[in-house]
């Protein structure tokens, strides 16, 4: 029995089950961009049904690379870099934003980013 064990081995350890001589499902690489410009490889099987979109580790929904200017599914348009501005300020606040920046100009100095 002790000489039957495999002593040392840990949990997890790699499988004894060789690749050798097992032929590799033929493979194609989707690339997906999420509005942050995140870029995700995903692998899939070369007969599988590639998914439209897929889940940047953001956690926003990034479309294939080459339908980007396509609308996302559910009829949700591509967000613009105005669009992701307005989901943080209202228009109201961006003027008030707008006309105290110009005074701070015109003053002679601008302060930081607020
Ligand atoms: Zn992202």
């Amino acid at each position: 029995m002790a000489e039957r064990s495999l002593r040392g081995r840990s949990i997890g350890a790699k499988s004894l089950e060789s690749e050798n001589g097992v032929p590799l499902a033929d493979r194609k690489k989707i690339v997906y961009v999420c509005p942050k410009g995140h870029r995700t490889i995903v692998p899939f099987a070369a007969q599988a049904t590639v998914p439209t979109t897929w889940f940047c580790h953001c956690g926003l929904t990034c479309v294939q690379e080459d339908r980007q200017g396509d609308p996302l599914e559910g009829g949700k348009a591509k967000r613009s870099h105005y669009d992701m501005l307005l989901e943080r300020r209202t228009e109201k606040e961006l003027q008030e934003l707008l006309a105290r920046k110009i005074e701070e100009h015109e003053m002679g100095g601008l302060s930081d980013y607020d």
